[in-house]
């Protein structure tokens, strides 16, 4: 057994206390006096510390930290047939496993216990992700309407079938990649193959003008309503971006209770555009926050993206205050597991023991009152100390 101690922050309290954890379980909570009583083997952490869910990236491409930087001032259809495209086709394992190591490695230091990953050579992530000990939902990326042979739908379906049930912290997602890269049969298929799962459906959805122009011009729908027709439109669904959804999508899109993956650094650097959060969160969707990739992001830092959700979020709303801290900080945990269908995301006895534990041994934690406004506007990645996921203390691995 082992115990962090501090305040104890999460969407629904704040108290001071210490979390006990026994196996992979939250097994109680409990005044710091009592923790003598426990027998716990560790303690993590005391007085100027906070223990937080871990925080949970619900869209990453961690192998892309290899691009980080690259091509930076050039047009976004310039920096991809320039830079990444070429790049992508000289992937080879060893460097996806090289890479996935770097971008996990900087998730969890930086405070995200999950991931929620797309991208191509799946199953070199996953391994990599099952031995730093990340809980990583991993969908290999599949495309049919763009020849790329890593996209095959074939090596799709085999890598999900490979790690079905394989793995305690790897789970698995279908991932085709956007609405006009993927054909409406093969998005059937897809939904039938996760009815018959139970699989979560993980693609981006109208992050382009190109992608919601295609899209009519094939189908005459827009991005959602070809989902609709394909028959992923239901909880199951995990649609990223969503920057040109319009008001006759949003009203689908709350029917029908999929998650929509807010990713703003990337939105507002990739496509000067964004969603209009206040909005999302009025019409009743489940919001969970995402870092995409290191690049265009920067970096992995899950704070980060909460805070530039906050500021954002005021922009489109057209004023201040749009999206409390505490909501954005409920993004990040709690909306962004029951995207992926975790019970996670509470310090509850019973949830999942996915933790962290952060210094606030700093000037920027002064004073300590309002602890949702520091966590979303003061904390970044690097104050982070202790990272727990599934009961165990992964920071030995990382650092
Ligand atoms: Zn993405």
């Amino acid at each position: 057994m082992l115990a962090l101690v501090g305040k104890l922050v999460d969407y629904r309290s704040v108290r001071n206390g210490a979390v006990i954890v026994e196996d992979n379980i939250i097994r109680a909570v409990v005044p710091v006096e009592e923790l003598r009583e426990w027998g716990v083997d560790e303690v993590y952490g005391g007085e100027n510390y906070l223990v937080i869910p871990g925080l949970i990236n619900a869209h990453t491409h961690v192998a892309m930290a290899k691009f980080r930087g690259l091509g930076e001032d050039l047009p976004t259809e310039e920096w991809l047939e320039k830079i990444i495209w070429p790049m992508e086709l000289e992937w080879t394992r060893r460097e996806i496993r090289k890479w996935a190591e770097i971008g996990i490695k900087e998730a969890l230091m930086n405070g995200s216990t999950t991931i929620n990953d797309h991208y191509f050579f799946a199953d070199e992530i996953a391994k990599v992700a099952e031995r730093l000990g990340v809980r990583a939902f991993i969908g290999q990326t599949v495309m049919d309407e763009v020849d790329f042979s890593p996209a095959s739908p074939d090596e799709g379906f085999r890598f999900f079938r490979r790690w079905q049930n394989k793995s305690e912290l790897v789970k698995l997602t279908l991932a085709p990649h956007a609405t006009n890269t993927v054909s409406l049969d093969l998005l059937r298929e897809i939904a039938e193959l996760s009815e018959e799962t139970g699989a979560r459906v993980h693609i981006h959805l109208a992050q382009s003008r190109a992608e919601v122009s295609e899209v009519r011009r094939r189908y005459g729908l827009s991005p959602v309503g070809l989902l609709e027709r394909a028959g992923l439109l239901n909880g199951r669904l995990i649609g990223v971006h969503g920057v040109y959804l319009d008001d006759s999508d949003f009203r689908s899109l709350a029917k029908a209770g999929p998650s929509l993956v807010h990713c703003p650094t990337s939105n507002v650097k990739l496509e000067a555009q964004t969603v209009n959060l206040r909005k999302l969160l009025d019409l009743g969707l489940n919001v969970a926050l995402g870092n995409d990739s290191p690049n265009p992001t920067g970096i992995l830092d899950p704070f980060l993206e909460m805070r530039t959700a906050g500021i954002v979020a005021n922009l489109t709303a057209g004023r201040a205050h749009a999206v409390p801290a505490r909501e954005l900080f409920g993004m990040a945990t709690v909306r962004g597991a029951h995207a992926l269908g975790l019970k996670a995301g509470l310090i509850e006895p019973g949830y999942l023991a996915d933790l962290v534990l952060i210094n606030a041994d700093k000037p920027w934690f002064r004073p300590i009152e309002n602890v949702y406004s520091l966590l979303v506007y003061s904390v970044r990645g690097s104050d982070v100390e202790k990272v727990v996921v599934n009961g165990r203390p992964v920071h030995r691995k990382i650092y």
